[in-house]
């Protein structure tokens, strides 16, 4: 199936040549075709799927001509995700009039107001921000014709579902809605039987598989040897840009002054970080300048970061779902990657939940010629159920 084959306007089509898109990913295929004809969807995508063009190609074909009235909304969970998805209707709508405001917290208010008043078609914003801004009556969401939930389970983790009610409650009852998660759990199916209107589900891939282009291992070792094992990794995988997973606010800033006294070119992203750090650290790592990111959970979420080839996790992430979210960080859109977990024993009840979760064992790797203290515990994998693909191995190696 080609581009050409859901009719979108020239404008748009250009937009997609210059970016190099040659056809579309399984769920623009899927999803496009239905959000097309004006019908409500619920999808259940993981992240980097393409999901954001199968919603914002769309939006953009639909809106057409510009009103500067807000006409489409698109919530997002996080400010990194929000300008994430602006900058990528921005790009596709290129040569298209529309119209386009990015809200979220963290900065000022002033110039999104000054936004508003200018007038904007398309909306992206944070509830909170959103929130704030439609009590303020900055904007008014009377003519929206199109509401996009994205990561809608993101949103319930962070306590935002009342506030997306609240908004989805100020639309029009006549309007196209698109609601994504990656999990649908019972909240989110309540939520969707009240905001859309005879949704149609769309399933791109399990949500308990790892992309299919991540190669994923872990490295067995002491807790008190992760620091060692990790600058030894480092030094033998040929990684071009990483991202390291840390549990904690602390570990993220051990790790990276850790890293800088090794001479990496490291830099740091979490919840403590302003949001001007957090834009730098992000812009540092896009651009090169940065070939490390230590993060916490906040980045672990839809980021986009083209040709990250490594992910690293400095500990097993206690939530299953946080480890397929995680590793998803690298072999994005269809390109390689490697994910890599340093476990500890203590650990072992995680890992034995994320086998459970993406039903299937995960290899144990030991790294030749490293000086481990004491024999690594490995831990019994759970076994295969035989009816799955396993992740993928490069060559059978001994559990
Ligand atoms: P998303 O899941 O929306 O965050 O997209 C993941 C990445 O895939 C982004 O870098 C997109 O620019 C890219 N992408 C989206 N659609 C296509 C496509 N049809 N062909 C190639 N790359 C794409």
């Amino acid at each position: 199936m080609s581009f050409e084959a859901f009719g979108l306007p020239e404008e748009i089509m250009r937009a997609i040549r210059e970016m190099g898109y040659e056809n579309p990913t399984p769920i623009q295929q899927r999803a496009m075709p239905i959000v097309l004809r004006g019908r409500d969807v619920i999808g259940s995508a993981q992240t980097g799927t393409g999901k954001t063009a199968a919603f914002a190609l769309p939006a953009l074909a639909i809106l057409g001509e510009p009103e500067r009235l807000p006409r489409a909304l698109v919530l997002e969970p996080t400010r990194e995700l929000a300008a994430q998805v602006e900058e990528n209707l921005v790009k596709y709508g290129k040569y298209l009039p529309l119209n386009y405001a990015l809200l979220h917290g963290g900065v000022s208010i002033g110039p999104q107001k000054e936004r508003l008043r200018k007038g904007a078609d398309i909306v992206v914003a944070t509830p909170g921000r959103l929130i704030d801004l439609l009590e303020q009556r900055c904007l008014s969401l009377e003519n929206i014709e199109y509401l996009v939930l994205d990561e809608v389970d993101r949103m319930l983790d962070m306590g935002f579902i009342e506030d997306v009610a609240r908004i989805v409650n100020q639309c029009p009852v006549k309007r196209q809605t698109l609601l994504f998660s990656a999990t649908i759990p019972e909240t989110i199916r309540r939520l969707a039987s009240w905001a859309l209107h005879q949704p149609i589900e769309i399933n791109a891939g399990s949500r308990h598989t790892p992309a299919e282009t991540v190669d994923h291992c872990i490295y067995p070792v002491d807790a008190i040897q992760k620091y060692d094992l990790l600058t030894s990794l480092l030094e033998k995988e040929d990684y071009k840009s990483a991202i390291i997973f840390t549990r904690t606010k602390r570990d993220a800033d051990h790790i990276t002054d850790w890293l800088i006294a090794h001479n990496y070119a490291v830099t740091a992203m979490h919840a403590d970080r302003s949001q001007k750090e957090r834009q730098q650290a992000l812009e540092g790592f896009k651009s090169g300048k940065f070939s490390i990111l230590v993060a916490t959970d906040i980045a672990a979420r839809g980021l986009d970061i083209a040709d990250v080839s490594h992910v690293i996790n400095y500990n097993v992430p206690e939530n299953p779902e946080d480890y397929v979210h995680r590793i998803g960080r690298t072999g994005r859109a269809s390109k390689e990657g490697e994910a890599i977990t340093l476990f500890s024993p203590e650990e072992y009840s995680f890992l034995l939940a994320i086998e459970r979760f993406i039903e299937a064992p995960i290899r144990r790797e030991l790294l030749e010629g490293f000086n481990y203290r004491t024999a690594p515990f490995m831990g019994a994998a759970v076994a295969a159920p035989v009816s799955r693909k396993r992740n993928r191995t490069r060559g059978e190696r001994r559990r």
